[in-house]
């Protein structure tokens, strides 16, 4: 029988990608924590309703990008495509927005039907943060310092830059995308298919078109940032004005538009040169309406969203490197059950050492090859006549001339643990 594949898009998190992995989500998860913000799990799956509503129709996502079904019961379900929408029907749902200053941060994957190419995954994953009931530009602020502070923590501050604008208010939208539609009417024939189509239904969005001829066309559309509310446009005064306080450095781009329905006021990206055309790292905004749309009290919010497969082909192109290899490893051909109670008693006796057993059994010869091949630093070696007597051997994979060291059954813990404290201290 043929072998059954991976659906196109859905990647499998191999054994040797795995460390890579928790060593970003050790580091991200601290730099959550120094802020405050307390981890939220949330269903993958929710009534389609959750995201129709807070993302918009006339969105990428919803149009064409959703997963979405009917259930056994009947009942209309989405693969989550985004964290904010369920973290906000979560937070309603629980009463966890009646106190202001809620901060949560989420991980884990989120689901598009997009087409596969490099940085774009049908399944891929995302780490989030939210600030909830905060309305002072000092929220926005402040969770821009996290999202540095995590380049700073991951070694990426040289390879991404910082875009930021501003959305204004729902009335200012309203009346911007009015003037934007009176710009367009006339050019109408020379846009894009999808931005033809969009001035209709989204026209914002014009902005996002990769299309060159349009391009041009919007460079000297009227500005958003001409068009907002005098506190729209202070509040994003302010927040410019912290982050240069911060040291923060940033660029505004007024084409900065964001692709979901739900954003208003400050909008920001992170971005990278260094992937191609997917270069958006981080992206985020204010959500001022969301709350309400979702069924809640008026609660204004902020938050962003990170792509970890895209930072992890930043790391990796940066040489970023983190294995994760057995401490020890055991090779004997004596009676298995001596070698299971060898390696239970140093598990007991050092509850952080990693111990690897030569469970295949087969010569010394091949078992020296495998345990060097697991990249483990040391060997114990049980001979039959020496376990008698209450001795191991145990040798340093990693010295030039690897000699045996005898040591006693009731020291080999003790030892271990020295030794180990001796690599991570060198
Ligand atoms: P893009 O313009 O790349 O389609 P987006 O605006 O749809 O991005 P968001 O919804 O803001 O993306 O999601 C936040 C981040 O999640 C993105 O900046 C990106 O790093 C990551 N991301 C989004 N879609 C995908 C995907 N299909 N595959 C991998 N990462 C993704
Ligand atoms: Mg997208």
């Amino acid at each position: 029988m043929n072998n059954i594949q991976s659906i196109r898009g859905m990647h499998d998190i191999l054994p040797e990608q795995s460390p890579l992995w928790r060593w970003l989500e050790k580091r991200v998860s601290n730099a959550f924590a120094a802020y405050d913000f307390q981890e939220i799990r949330i269903p993958m799956l929710e009534k389609a309703e959750v995201f129709t509503r807070a993302i918009g129709q006339a969105t990428d996502v919803v149009e064409k990008e959703m997963y979405t079904f009917e259930d056994r019961n009947g009942e209309l379900l989405s693969l989550r495509p985004e964290g904010t929408a369920g973290v906000v029907r979560s937070a309603i749902q629980h009463g966890l927005l009646s106190v202001p200053g809620l901060k949560v941060w989420y991980q884990g994957p989120m689901f598009r039907h997009e087409r596969p190419q490099k940085g774009r995954q049908r399944q891929f994953h995302q780490f989030g943060a939210e600030v909830f009931g905060i309305e002072a530009a000092a929220a926005d602020a402040e969770l821009i310092a996290l999202g540095e502070r995590i380049w700073r923590a991951i070694g990426l501050s040289d390879r991404v830059r910082l875009e930021i604008n501003s959305l204004g208010d729902r009335e200012d939208r309203q009346r911007y995308r009015r003037q934007l539609v009176d710009f367009l009417q006339p050019h109408r024939d020379a846009l894009d298919e999808d931005s033809q189509r969009r001035l209709e239904t989204n026209p914002l969005r014009i902005f996002d078109s990769k299309n060159e001829r349009t391009r041009q066309i919007m460079a000297n559309a009227p500005r958003l940032a001409d068009a907002l509310s005098e506190p729209a446009r202070a509040h994003f005064e302010e927040v410019c004005g912290l982050l240069d306080d911060l040291g923060i450095a940033y660029e505004i781009n007024p084409g900065l538009v964001r692709g979901l329905d739900y954003y208003c006021r400050t909008v920001f990206e992170w971005i990278t040169e260094d992937l191609g055309a997917q270069g958006t790292v981080c992206a985020g905004g204010r959500y001022n309406d969301l709350v309400e749309i979702q069924g809640g009290k008026p609660t204004p919010g902020i938050g962003f969203a990170m792509g970890v497969e895209r930072l992890l082909a930043l790391l990796e192109s940066a040489g970023v490197e983190a294995a994760q290899a057995p401490h020890v490893f055991i090779v004997s051909r004596v009676a298995p059950q001596t070698m299971l109670s060898v390696a239970e008693r140093l598990r007991d006796e050092v509850p952080e050492l990693r111990v690897a057993v030569s469970l295949a059994g087969g010569s010394m010869k091949s078992q020296f090859k495998r345990a060097d091949r697991s990249g483990a630093r040391w060997s114990v070696i049980l001979g039959e006549s020496e376990i008698e007597a209450g001795q191991v051997a145990i040798k340093d994979l990693r010295a030039e001339r690897g000699e045996q060291e005898m040591v006693h059954l009731d020291e080999l813990a003790g030892h271990l643990q020295s030794a180990l404290a001796g690599t991570e201290r060198g």
